[in-house]
């Protein structure tokens, strides 16, 4: 499955929720799913019974569409998840959680996470000093990601530090400036993605 290149705001609609796939406007009255939340397209707002399967399939995309991963490395991460200790579906969402794309946004880094995974390929980010450009990549308990000391320097990373400044940072991370730290990964009720993950298990699981 290709990459989504169409309007983010469709998924929100389609999945008859909010995803928060555009940073700060999604808190704002112009949030397409505010004004019309119902499913895009002539048909959209015809009432339709939803399949147990249906429910399954919507739960996984809703999470896979939040965090920006196509079906394929989704399905990997499933398949990673079952083999960790622990419950298959709060695994997943851990997985999910700690890509390095993921991580830049939650630091405040970027305005969103389709943001941060450009600004992840373009090597605007060190991993404990390195350079990495894997938007997937994924980090541990321990690592500290950083803005490349030039990008750090451009009006553009100023712009997005200042607007960004007070969002809050999750407690499993810890911002300092132009870097921060992963602490510990997180558990499920530190995970705000709007799907569950019960669903998911079931979905992947037939
Ligand atoms: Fe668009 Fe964000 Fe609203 Fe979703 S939550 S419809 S991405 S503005």
């Amino acid at each position: 499955m290709s990459r989504y290149t169409g309007a983010v705001c469709k998924q929100c609609r389609r999945e008859g929720k909010k995803l928060f796939l555009k940073g700060d406007r999604c808190y704002t009255g112009k949030c397409a799913f505010e004004r019309r939340s119902y499913a895009p397209g002539q048909h959209g707002q015809g009432r339709k019974k939803i399949s147990e399967y249906g429910i399954q399939l919507r739960a996984k995309q809703q999470a896979s569409r939040y965090y920006g991963v196509q079906e394929g490395q989704f399905r990997k991460y499933f398949l990673m998840a079952e083999k960790q200790e622990g419950m298959a579906g709060e695994n997943l969402l851990r997985i999910c959680e700690s890509r390095l794309d993921n991580v830049v946004y939650l630091l405040g880094y970027a305005n969103s996470r389709r943001q941060a995974r450009q600004f992840v390929v373009h090597g605007h980010f060190r991993v404990n000093g390195k350079k990495v450009d894997i938007p997937s990549y994924l980090l541990k308990a321990g690592d500290v990601v950083s803005i490349k000391e030039k990008s750090a320097g451009t009006d553009s990373f100023k712009a997005i530090l200042e607007a960004n400044g007070s969002r809050p940072v999750p407690t499993w991370l810890e911002k300092d400036g132009t870097s921060g730290k992963v602490i510990t990964l997180p558990d499920r009720d530190q995970i705000a993605v709007p799907a569950d993950e019960q669903s998911i298990v079931e979905f992947y699981s037939k």
